[in-house]
């Protein structure tokens, strides 16, 4: 090496954006996540990521952006109110809270009333922990939750839920858990005892691969709660606020439950979680029995006031029907073209295409062409659309995935050539 190449300054290396993020997250996240894409914007139902490329969001951040990206009423609502007020804690109204209850009971109209937490998890904790209250002095305490559901990541949530991958390493668990089969009545009959306060469930397993409820069992279960004196609980995280084609799902099914609850999409990005109550669990909690330090707080209040009420003013309802209709129908022709593909199934905007083989590679070749979908339950291609989409949305999400199964199928034939 000459002297002269020695003493040559190293050009500083240039790391892109996302080359940076991926790299922070590499050293300073607990790695229970592997994200892939760098996003950096979004508008309406287009998401964009570090390097400018434009994606069809069929993810919205896992139902949680349920108008799209910066829709402006939320923008406006969550802006106004940071200029005013953001937090001041339960022992002070503020006047948002109240008005977002008194919506949300109306919406829900049964005769209940609700509390306000963060996030799913908390939510469904909620409705857990009435469940116990109200059947302590009947010595009822067990809760019925079904195989394949998802119902949160705490403790008492993730022994709700039935799947032994979530639970797996965090023995022990807390007790008083039973598990049914679901869409079978007479398994959840044989999990029924005196010391049964509830079951919980999801109208559509999300998690557990976009499986709906059958209509029949659903009544036969709220029949069945009803004459045992047991509580039926519903899990709208994920289903709630307009996504299957009603506000609620149980308002699709002609049911009411005794309680419910909501996050995700109700915030449309903000953090807020509400846990429903029916008139047996209303006044349940009393001062000192719950509480959390964030819950209610203005700034989500108002966010998802903007959330409510622009689904409204738009019957976004009725659009997330209307379109996941037309999904699901040109979504049939795909399943009767390529052979891989089984079936398409879901409720409004929550789809699910089932795939006969682990559908990762697929997701990602659906991710190249810019339409994001997230996988589950190994083999199911999930899609849950803004509430908002168009049907030039829906023809352009359809063809991508034309595309894609194309590109597969042919690169599936040519691994078995080889
Ligand atoms: C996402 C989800 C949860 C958990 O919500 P977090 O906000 O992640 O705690 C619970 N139940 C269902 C059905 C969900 O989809």
């Amino acid at each position: 090496m000459s002297e002269s190449e020695e003493s040559k300054p190293t050009p500083p290396v240039k790391r892109s954006l996302s080359e940076q993020l991926a790299y922070l997250h590499g050293e300073f996240h607990a790695p229970n996540y592997a994200p892939s894409l760098s996003l950096v914007k979004g508008r309406g139902a287009y998401v964009w990521d570090a390097n400018g490329k434009k994606y069809l969001d069929f993810v919205s951040g896992i139902a949680v952006t349920a108008l799209g990206h910066s829709h402006p009423a939320i923008v406006k609502a969550v802006k106004r109110q940071a200029g005013r007020l953001m937090h001041v804690s339960n022992l002070y109204y503020n006047d948002q809270a109240p008005f977002l209850a008194k919506q949300l009971c109306e919406l829900a109209g049964l005769g209940g009333k609700v509390f306000f937490c963060n996030s799913g998890a908390e939510a469904n904790e909620g409705l857990i922990k009435l469940a116990r209250k109200w059947g302590s002095e009947q010595d009822r305490f067990e809760v019925i939750t079904f195989r394949n559901s998802f119902h949160g990541r705490t403790l008492a949530t993730l022994t709700a839920t039935g799947q032994e991958k979530v639970q797996y390493g965090f023995a022990p668990l807390p007790e008083g858990f039973k598990y049914a089969q679901y869409n079978d009545l007479e398994s959840v009959k044989a999990q029924l005892t005196p010391k049964t306060a509830a079951v919980m469930l999801e109208l559509v397993q999300a998690e557990g691969g976009v499986v709906p409820a059958d209509p029949e069992f659903v009544k036969g279960l709220a029949k069945l709660c009803r004459e045992r004196n047991v509580l039926l609980l519903v899990d709208e995280i994920q289903t709630g606020v307009g996504r299957t084609g009603t506000m609620f799902a149980w308002q699709g099914y002609g049911i009411e439950p005794d309680g419910f609850s909501l996050a995700k999409g109700l915030g449309g990005g903000f953090p807020i979680g509400a846990v429903m109550m029916g008139p047996k669990l209303k006044d349940v909690f009393q001062p000192g029995s719950h509480g959390t330090t964030f819950g209610g707080q203005p700034l989500g209040c108002a966010a998802a006031r903007a959330v409510l009420d622009t689904i409204a003013e738009k019957a976004l309802d009725t659009n997330a029907e209307a379109m996941g209709y037309m999904l699901q129908s040109k979504l049939k022709k795909v399943v009767d073209t390529y052979s891989f593909v089984r079936a398409v199934r879901g409720k409004g905007l929550l789809v699910g295409l089932v795939i006969d083989r682990p559908a990762k590679d697929l997701e990602k070749i659906l991710t190249r062409r810019g339409l994001l979908t997230v996988c589950t339950a190994g083999n199911v291609i999930r899609m849950l659309p803004p509430l908002t989409l168009t049907a030039r949305q829906v023809k352009q999400a359809v063809k991508i995935i034309d595309k894609a199964c194309q590109e597969w199928q042919a690169e599936l034939l040519n691994q078995q050539g080889n």
